[in-house]
């Protein structure tokens, strides 16, 4: 065999290697939330469709709260109420359904599989979104715990901090609001809210052996966060993407920055022109870092071939991102880690 004939061997070889088969069918999620895993998992055994498993997976940790930071009784906000944002995607039709600032509802995944299904809309938000909701046969129920109240009533003797506001007047960083703007803008010395790491969210990428794609989202957003907020998690290429020709992925951290980059729909894109999952995910984390070095966040990245991977960027205090993986390789959900950069 001649050297030429030899390098083309090589890197078909290389080709094969990388870009082989992954295992089929695929179920990946943020955080180590395994009893959420094996909930979609055994919906695609039974024969559920990839959007019955991302909607059971995610609603198993909005029935068991997972840490505290998915479903009802967690992350009150500044008046103390549990508020939830979800989002799933179909890859196939990239019908998108989502549910921002949801109140007194604790089924988020499905209020927005409603919005996908029962609607021509994508985003339904707060009081509204309740109604909606109601109509569609959810049950209305407040959302406070113990938990929450305890939460809420330890950080209103603490001055509410911390806290989400700035440039305002009292001053935040001593005070409870409410708040004025500052006349005289001080220089703001505290950095973003990296320091809260008083929130987690499910994401979920499920794909079946006909490579059909979905994602989905479920939080209760941010501890203490102002009334109103909306974080990454039910907006689209923010908290999650699908596309059924490209991949999907998943993101969790510090909603209000990682929303300004699309982090999900530019890891999906990177995929579709060829990247593998782990350097998508990687590279969608850097744009982020480019100018938030200190953004508390990581991704999830599947390929359609059901290779996957994931990223997140190394502050003090999280140098590893977990996350859980099911598929035809094991029986139970495995746990995976990848070192922050
Ligand atoms: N991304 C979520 C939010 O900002 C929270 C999280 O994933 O940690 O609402």
């Amino acid at each position: 065999m001649d050297k030429m004939a030899l390098l083309l061997l090589i890197s078909s070889l290389t080709v094969v290697f990388t870009l082989g088969h992954g295992s089929l069918p695929l179920v990946i999620n943020t955080w180590p939330f395994k009893n959420a895993t094996a909930a979609a998992w055994s919906t695609l055994q039974s024969g559920g469709s990839v959007l019955d498993a991302v909607e059971r997976g995610c609603a198993r940790c909005e029935m068991e709260q997972c840490d505290g930071s998915v479903g009802y009784g967690g992350s009150p906000d500044e008046t103390g109420e549990t508020t939830l944002d979800a989002m799933i995607i179909n890859g196939d039709t990239m019908e998108v359904g989502a549910v921002a600032d949801l109140r007194r509802i604790k089924n988020a995944i499905s209020v927005a599989r409603a919005v996908m299904e029962h609607t021509e809309h994508t985003l339904l938000v707060g009081e509204s979104a309740s109604v909606f909701a109601e109509n569609m046969g959810f049950i209305a129920e407040d959302l406070t715990t113990n938990n929450s109240i305890q939460i809420f009533s330890q950080w209103l003797k603490g001055n509410c901090q911390p806290n989400y506001h700035k440039k305002v007047f009292p001053d935040p960083s001593k005070s409870c609001g409410p708040y004025k703007p500052r006349a005289a803008p001080r220089r703001n010395k505290r950095a973003h809210h990296g320091m809260m790491r008083s929130h987690d969210t499910i994401g979920m990428i499920a794909l079946d052996e006909e490579g059909h794609l979905a994602a989905g989202t479920s939080t209760n957003g941010m501890t203490h966060k102002v009334p109103g907020r909306v974080g990454d998690s039910p907006i689209i290429g923010a908290g999650a993407y699908a596309d059924s020709s490209a991949g999907g992925a998943a993101a969790t951290g510090d909603g209000d920055v990682m929303m300004r980059f699309l982090p999900s729909y530019l890891a999906v894109e990177l995929m579709r022109a060829g990247a593998d999952p782990s350097a998508a995910c990687k590279t969608a984390i850097s744009r982020i870092k480019r100018h938030y070095s200190e953004f508390f966040g990581a991704i999830i990245c599947a390929n359609t071939t059901g290779h996957y991977g994931a990223a997140c960027n190394k502050i003090t205090g999280f140098s590893q991102f977990h996350y859980m993986v099911s598929n035809s390789e094991s029986d139970t959900p495995l746990l995976k880690s990848v070192d922050c950069f």
